[in-house]
């Protein structure tokens, strides 16, 4: 049986390679973000990577375009047991859409100071005991590089 964080691992390499998969004509423009969303069988749904300036679009980041074509395959937006997998930290649009979309988990490679997904995560989980329902747990610093 695989390990908790083994499996983790093995999904981080998985979104790292989506995210080496940036091609070259707008690797310079586009940070190489990779993300993959996994339902609660650890099978993928989705995977995407940063396409911003490729595509010209504010909210084109990796985590936003998987979580979406997730719930294409899902027929769904809730994406309840799933885990959102993503070689950055996410920053506060895309911890919301990770929120709204229900997630189970988020797990991230590594930190960005200027994203500061845990305390956006944090601030959401605050409303959340006094609102709303359960927080996606986070795990953090999968494959470091
Ligand atoms: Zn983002």
């Amino acid at each position: 049986m695989t390990s908790r964080t083994a499996r983790h691992e093995q999904w981080m390499r998985r979104a790292l390679a989506v995210a080496a998969s940036t091609p070259l004509e707008t690797a310079a423009l586009d940070v190489p973000v990779g993300a993959v969303v996994l339902d609660s069988d650890g099978r993928e749904l989705a995977a995407a990577r940063n396409e911003r300036e490729a595509g010209a679009d504010p909210t084109a980041h990796a985590e936003v375009l998987a979580l979406r074509a997730a719930a294409a395959d899902r027929g769904e937006w809730r994406l309840a047991g799933c885990t959102l997998v993503v070689t950055l930290e996410p920053c506060p649009m895309c911890a919301g859409a990770a929120w709204a979309a229900q997630v189970a988990r988020v797990v991230y490679g590594a930190a960005d100071l200027k994203a500061w997904c845990e305390s956006q995560l944090a601030r959401h989980e605050q409303y959340v005991v006094e609102h709303l329902e359960d927080m996606p747990e986070v795990r953090d610093w999968v494959l470091p590089s």
